[in-house]
């Protein structure tokens, strides 16, 4: 099943054309496109034999972040090897958990302001919660994962290392520096759902590239170790981290600049497509 977030309605897709949920449930289902995730496991049942002849084309450029207002958003850093090592660290014993706070976020196409400082990407595949989850054992972990969907984790590096001790949360923070989508899919529409392609291109030029069977910590070990310590709640998200690439890692490091375009996909989900602009 793949649902998208179509100009503020949440829709469930259908090859090339968007179902309105709102609508096709007679009002059972909300048309929030948050709010389905408290009702995940009574959605799916529903959109599993839900009517889908009236599905509508749609405009890429209408879809915003599938997941527009978690209450929790969960990010992990240097959860590749090869990422932790262009980055200058060991490779983590145990997950190094941030977050980039709600207002970050964004949809999967349009601008984002380029704030002063040293701008990086990081493609990174997200998580999104449909069962809450409390001291969850990694065995289960996938059984809390409602889908999966795109994300950026865009960073400024001199506001995220300036203190010390480094202030992750700030330098990811920035308007517009949390693009999701544009879809949201789930896990059994993925050929292995442990082992899927990311990567972004910079101007056309390929800059990332990784796999998700390269991560230190998996999504069910991510669940499991975050879920030690809070509930994970429906709606939640987890960027899972990056693989290596980014412009820090470079000699000499490179920076987003203006009128720059950073395309961003997953296989098997979809890319987003941004412009940084002048703020
Ligand atoms: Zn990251």
């Amino acid at each position: 099943m793949r649902i998208a977030n179509l100009a503020g309605r949440l829709v469930l897709l259908s090859g090339d054309g968007a179902v309105d949920v709102e609508r096709a449930s007679g009002g059972v289902f909300s048309a929030d496109p948050q709010a389905v995730f408290e009702r995940w496991d009574e959605f799916t049942a529903w959109a599993g034999q839900a009517d889908v002849s009236g599905a509508e084309p749609y405009a890429v450029g209408d879809l915003g972040a599938p997941v527009p207002a978690p209450r929790q958003i969960l990010a992990i850093g240097l959860n590749y090897r090869d990422h932790a090592t262009e980055s200058g660290f060991d490779i983590p014993q145990n997950p190094v958990v941030f977050t980039k706070f709600v207002s970050s976020l964004t949809g999967p196409t349009g601008d984002i302001a380029l704030p002063e400082g040293n701008v990086d990407w990081e493609v990174e595949l997200v998580a999104v919660i449909g069962r809450r989850a409390y001291r969850v054992s990694a065995e289960q972990g996938w059984d809390h994962v409602a889908g999966l969907t795109v994300g950026q984790d865009v960073s400024e590096r001199i506001s995220q290392f300036n203190a010390p001790p480094a202030q992750f949360n700030m330098g990811k923070s920035f308007p517009g520096f949390g693009p999701l989508g544009p879809v949201l899919v789930t896990p059994d529409e993925l050929d292995d759902r442990d082992d899927i392609e990311l990567g972004c291109t910079l101007n056309g030029e390929s800059v990332q590239k990784g796999r998700t069977s390269d991560l230190i910590f998996s999504i069910p070990v991510l669940i499991e170790r975050l879920s030690a310590v809070m509930p994970l709640l429906p709606g939640d998200i987890i960027f899972t981290g990056t693989p290596a690439g980014v412009g820090m890692g470079r000699t000499p490091a490179r920076w987003i600049s203006v009128g720059d375009e950073l395309v961003t996909y997953v296989k098997g989900i979809g890319e987003m497509r941004h412009r940084f602009v002048a703020p």
